[in-house]
């Protein structure tokens, strides 16, 4: 059954320093020496694709769509 949906756009969340992932980059990158993981500079592409979050009015239920590439995104 269909409900009314709610729209709004996808931001990414703070990272937590606690996680496992985040603590052992942190341990990898202490000291001296060069960074784990490369640094990108340069991007061929100039927009990025944009997730839309799609929450049910009815009963809160929240997923995610993945949107096309837009240089402008305008939610009404
Ligand atoms: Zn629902």
């Amino acid at each position: 059954m269909h409900t009314a949906h709610m729209i709004s756009l996808y931001k990414k969340g703070k990272e937590r320093t606690l996680a496992e992932g985040t603590r052992r980059y942190a341990k990898k990158k202490r000291g001296y020496g060069s960074s784990r993981k490369p640094i990108q500079k340069r991007f061929v592409k100039v927009t990025k694709k944009q997730a839309l979050k799609v929450t049910c009015k009815k009963c809160g239920h929240q997923y995610q769509r993945i949107g096309i590439r837009l240089k402008r995104l305008e939610v009404t």
